[in-house]
């Protein structure tokens, strides 16, 4: 398959995880740039445009760098949409150096890579993903926007295997998108969906990126 030279990253920096089933270890993230969707609640539009080529060693270069401060096993791999770009050799540079990679994507595309985890999330108004998905993601994260109702959930939750959590997650964590993930809770456990669940944007509470 094609191998860019480049790829176009927006940022790269360590922080904590702060959504899904990974919350609060330590973590270096590359957000790639470009997105094949423009969802309007989206709060990385800043990554849809802006970023800077590079190479894959000064990828690696810079999160050597980074690491030797920050000695964490994980990277994330975000967006914007992280697979938009062909992103195989960068995955395979960090598996050479024992990273645990994770994949944060809208599932819409696939490709075959070495990751540890994947965390999907797909969007509406269909919710489409990948079927590879079905056995690969670790957990299905959902941002809980007006239109979100339980025959989405109850359509995600016959297509993936029980262990692997619905996580509800509040649209910039706002108080009205928080009811609706409650009420939407409540109405998935009064029809026996087992594993919904609620997880928020913690590093938004505390400004972190
Ligand atoms: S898929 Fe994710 S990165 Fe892309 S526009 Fe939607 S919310 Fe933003």
């Amino acid at each position: 398959m094609h191998q860019p030279l480049t790829l176009k990253i927006n940022e790269i920096f360590p922080s904590i995880q702060g959504e899904g089933l990974r919350l609060g270890e330590p973590t270096l993230f590359i957000r790639l740039s470009e997105c094949n969707l423009k969802c309007d609640f989206c709060d990385t539009k800043y990554a849809w445009k802006t970023g800077q080529e590079m190479t894959v060693e000064s990828i690696l270069k810079k999160i050597q760098k980074i690491h030797t401060a920050f000695p964490t096993e994980w990277v994330c791999l975000t967006g914007g949409e992280p697979l938009f770009q062909n992103i195989g050799r960068l995955v395979e540079r960090l598996k050479a150096e024992n990273f645990k990679i994770q994949v944060e994507t809208n599932a819409t595309i696939f490709r075959q890579l070495s990751v540890d985890w994947y965390t999907i999330s797909p969007k509406p108004p269909d919710y489409f993903y990948q079927p590879e998905y079905v056995k690969k993601a670790k957990e299905v994260k959902i941002v809980v926007t007006k239109g979100l109702d339980l025959g989405i959930l109850e359509k995600l939750r016959q297509d993936f295997p029980e262990k692997i959590p619905l996580l509800l997650q509040p649209r910039s964590n706002s108080k009205s998108s928080g009811k609706h993930a409650l009420e939407l809770i409540k109405q998935a456990l009064s029809k026996g969906m087992n594993n919904v669940r609620l997880t928020a944007q913690i590093h938004k509470f505390f400004g972190w990126r």
